[in-house]
């Protein structure tokens, strides 16, 4: 089914006149990079997240590759990481020949587990070799790295367990990287997202809370971080150099003026966009809790702030997911299965020899997960049609 048969979007950027007018405004000025835009964008994300340093760059893959470059994670170090992610999570840690560890998910969350976490590191940094050797890859990781780091990611607009994650990274002098390239405005515990690790990226592809078109955003408190990730986003240009010179061998992950203008706008209306996005995921939940066969999205008690980002599903193990989103497709639904595990992608599983059955709760989800049309441009005569039809397809399923 094509497209624009679709009965409704499966996700759409909410973009107003504002929005329209900020690019344009951008582009009657001399400045397209390196501007005040970009600046000024900086200084919101600090502002709304309270973050000492924000640094803006050109997607959410760009901020956390920076991050595992400013880190100086290298080749053959070990980064304990996801399995059930977006893949440039891991990507960013095997752009630089490092090794990811994975570690199963917490089967409610979909985030790292952090007692499996905990164990790993415990293992991994003993003198044990039998120990070690379990949880490093089958083919082209058994080498002398060290463990370096946890890169956790905030699943769905979801915060990991940080105090877990950092109790566990403090006692081993670890780094710990939050991708919260899906959860601008989530809290933990009362703290905000993207400042639960040592260093936060945010990214701005459309479908996310808020957009620049492509973007990303760093976050942290630590000075000597967001130095090194300024200067590597800028070709490798230290504080004092000039623009020929390059300390570092940088990259060009600039965020342009004219993206930083639309997130300037975005982030002028970002309770409201995240309240949107809120009040859609309360018509889901409010509409699907009595229907059998699907597993509603569950919050843990330490998320005291959700940031929707998507909305995800589960089906009965019973259920054909296949089949349900192919049905649901072909009535109109744009559906999408939400991972598939990062373990099994081809050329992860050819890397590292990982085979079906290493991750028995990311595959599971994996198996089972239905990411349904989801916006907060969607009104609840949209939602309603999505569940009567997702109903209707389960009944004859
Ligand atoms: C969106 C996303 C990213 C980064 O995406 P970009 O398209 O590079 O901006 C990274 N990790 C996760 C988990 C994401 O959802």
């Amino acid at each position: 089914m094509s497209k624009q048969k679709f009965l409704v979007p499966m996700s759409s950027p909410d973009l107003d006149q504002s929005d329209q007018e900020a690019v344009l405004e951008t582009l009657k000025t001399n400045y397209l990079s390196i501007g005040p835009k970009i600046k000024a964008f900086e200084s919101q994300i600090c502002k709304f997240t309270g973050a000492k340093h924000a640094i803006g760059v050109n997607s959410g893959t760009s901020g956390l590759h920076l991050g595992i470059r400013a880190l100086n994670i290298s080749q053959g170090d070990y980064v304990i990481t996801t399995p059930f992610s977006f893949v440039s999570s891991t990507n960013v840690i095997l752009f630089e020949k490092a090794i990811p560890i994975f570690v199963d998910v917490d089967p409610k969350t979909g985030n790292l587990n952090t007692e499996i976490a905990a164990q790993a590191v415990k293992d991994i940094k003993s003198n044990d070799p039998a120990a070690k050797q379990k949880w490093l890859p089958r083919k082209n990781g058994k080498g002398t790295g060290t463990l370096r780091s946890i890169l956790a990611v905030d699943v769905f607009g979801q915060p990991a367990d940080y105090d877990e994650l950092n109790k566990t990274a403090d006692q081993y002098a670890l780094a710990v990287i939050e991708d919260s390239c899906e959860a601008l405005g989530a809290a933990y515990k009362e703290k905000p997202a993207g400042l639960l690790g040592d260093m936060g990226v945010f990214a701005f592809y459309p479908n996310k809370q808020i957009t620049t078109g492509e973007g990303g955003m760093i976050v942290t408190n630590d000075d000597k971080l967001a130095e090194m990730v300024r200067a590597l986003r800028n070709q490798g240009r230290a504080p004092g150099d000039t623009w020929l010179q390059h300390t570092h061998l940088g990259y060009n992950y600039r965020l342009d003026e004219m993206s930083a203008a639309l997130g300037v706008s975005q982030m002028n209306r970002v309770g409201q966009l995240l309240e949107n996005r809120r009040n859609v995921a309360n018509w889901y939940s409010t509409k699907l809790e009595d229907i059998d066969g699907v597993e509603m999205p569950y919050i843990a008690p330490s998320t005291t702030k959700m940031s929707w980002f998507v909305y995800v599903i589960r089906l009965d193990a019973s259920i054909d997911r296949d089949q349900a989103a192919a049905e649901l497709i072909e009535a109109g639904i744009p559906v999408r299965p939400y991972f598939l595990p990062i373990h099994l992608q081809p050329y992860i599983a050819e890397q590292f020899g990982c085979k079906i059955g290493d991750f028995p709760n990311t595959e599971d989800i994996g198996n089972r997960s239905l990411a349904l049309p989801f916006s907060g441009l969607m009104t609840k005569t949209q939602v309603d049609l999505v569940c009567e039809i997702l109903t209707d397809c389960l009944q004859r399923l």
